[in-house]
């Protein structure tokens, strides 16, 4: 009999902030500038050189902490984490240990409760939410030499550590996606995980369940996307847990995901951890948060994406499958209930931006709605005329298209093509009636007993009319002449 186990995971998120200079000079921090040149004497440690707290990082960590529940402690420590690695010139990188900037948090997502297999809101513990300074970038070449690039050194960073909450590859993978999309939406963070702005560092063991006690943990770091996240925990959870049953026992130690062998590989044993030797840093006072920056910094916080969520399922009767489609960004979610606050019915509006809206972004607008000079006035618009029956979904797919193009209005754009839906009787019984006596091959048959024929006649109608002919009311006047022809 196998063991029954259960996994244990809690994630550290490194996000890094949305700052024009670093964290503690004036140098700046845009991606991709010519290796060294963003340097300066204090963030290349030279002696002598002092830091200066930047204010807009303390601000947007503040409110990525507030946004995540945290109580902000309004004293907090800068430490020194000491290690030695090429590409960190001081020595050391400077974090928060003892007193974080803020800690007790909670975040509540849309991910599959276990039992249930549904998407729900589960609510996970944050342990803490800090601030540190991040370290260079070593590139290696394939001919053996090593370069060091210390323009990262010194931007801000918040490292969000869980607790122990999460049991899934894919709740992890559901709760570093929310984190994203928050930081995106409060606007402190650009996202770019290519880039490495946001990474994620991975812990995970095993217990029977049941149990309460904590199993040995493996880390695996520097997960840098959603899916390596999700991959790399399967991967370990199924590695442990053999170790497990074939009666081993589990290392404490850092792992790496190899993309390419599809495992983790080992990066260090417990023997070899770091010893940071951390002390509160001499050349920084300790951070003061006043009360009233504090209150300024949580009346400014925006809806967050959770919270939409909760009131677009009360107010638009979305599901949680739609509603997490609905908000993945807060563009997309504004555009969604602008259009239903001009008047279209919310279901309606889901099909259209999630189907052939979407669609459209993909192909030609480089899946940006910014990019489209479409309006949400013009896309209720748009339904409405739909549902009058003034056109009908081809002709509504190609209005759209030229409005997002254009900005002109569906209205007149109809017009100027000539495009409205040609719904009046006498002129469609026309059309029909010449399409009978041109077809009298298909009409013998069809009074044969053929009757899939109509098919046919209804698109020959079709044809005749480009496509603009009311399918609805040619279906209805080809089945009474038929009957009475
Ligand atoms: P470390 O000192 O090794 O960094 P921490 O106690 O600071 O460990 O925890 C780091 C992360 O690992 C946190 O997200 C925490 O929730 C998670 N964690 C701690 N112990 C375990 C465990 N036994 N199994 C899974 N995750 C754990
Ligand atoms: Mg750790
Ligand atoms: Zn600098």
């Amino acid at each position: 009999m196998g063991l029954s186990l259960e996994a244990v995971i809690g994630l550290e998120i490194h996000a890094q902030l949305l700052t024009h200079s670093k964290l503690f000079c004036s140098c700046s921090t845009s991606f991709g500038a010519s290796p060294n040149s963003n340097t300066c004497p204090v963030c290349l440690g030279l002696p002598g050189a002092l830091p200066v707290v930047n204010r807009k990082a303390i601000g947007m960590a503040i409110q990525a902490a507030l946004s995540l529940g945290c109580a902000i402690n309004q004293d907090s420590v800068f430490a020194r984490k000491n290690y030695f690695y090429p590409d960190l010139p001081k020595g050391y990188q400077i974090s928060q240990y003892a007193l974080p900037l803020a800690q007790k948090g909670r975040l509540e997502i849309l991910t599959l409760e276990i039992e249930s297999e549904q998407l729900e809101f589960l609510e996970f513990g944050i342990h803490r939410v800090h601030l540190e300074d991040d370290a260079g970038k070593s590139i290696h070449r394939s001919d053996g030499s090593s370069y060091v690039d210390l323009n990262r050194t010194g931007v801000p960073l918040i490292e969000i550590v869980t607790e122990p909450d999460l049991r899934t590859p894919r709740q992890a993978h559901d709760f570093l996606t929310s984190v994203h999309r928050r930081l995106l939406y409060l606007g402190v963070c650009d996202g770019n995980m290519e880039q490495g702005s946001l990474r994620c560092d991975a812990n995970v063991s095993l217990r029977e369940v049941g149990s309460l006690e904590l199993g040995t943990k493996t880390e695996i770091k520097n997960l840098n996307s959603f899916r390596f996240l999700r991959k790399a925990l399967e991967f370990e959870i199924g590695r442990q847990a053999k170790v497990l049953r074939e009666g081993g026992s589990i290392e404490q130690e850092t792992r790496l995901w190899d993309e390419e062998r599809q495992r983790t590989v080992l990066m260090r044993s417990k023997e070899f951890a770091h010893d940071y030797r951390y002390f509160p840093d001499p050349d920084l006072l300790p951070l003061q948060i006043s009360e009233s920056w504090l209150v300024e910094l949580r009346d400014s916080l925006p809806e967050l994406p959770e919270e939409k969520q909760h009131r677009f399922i009360e107010a638009f009767g979305l599901t949680p499958a739609e509603v997490l489609q609905v908000t993945q960004s807060q563009e997309f979610s504004d555009f969604f209930e602008a259009t239903v606050t001009a008047g279209a019915a919310s279901k309606t509006v889901l099909n259209w931006t999630l189907g052939e809206l979407a669609r459209l972004l993909k192909q030609s607008f480089r899946s940006k709605l910014s990019e489209t000079q479409l309006i949400p006035e013009a896309l209720a618009k748009l339904i409405g005329l739909v549902e009058k029956g003034t056109i009908g979904n081809r002709i509504a797919r190609q209005v759209l298209e030229i409005s997002a193009r254009t900005g002109k209005d569906p209205e007149e754009v109809i017009s100027e093509h000539g495009w409205s839906q040609i719904s009046d009787q006498k002129k469609l019984l026309e059309i029909v009636t010449e399409v009978l006596q041109d077809h009298p091959q298909e009409l013998d048959a069809y009074r044969a007993g053929k009757t899939g024929l109509l098919g046919f006649f209804v698109g020959q109608v079709m044809r005749r009319t480009c496509g603009q002919a009311n399918p609805k009311m040619v279906n209805g006047l080809l089945q009474k002449e038929l009957r009475d022809s």
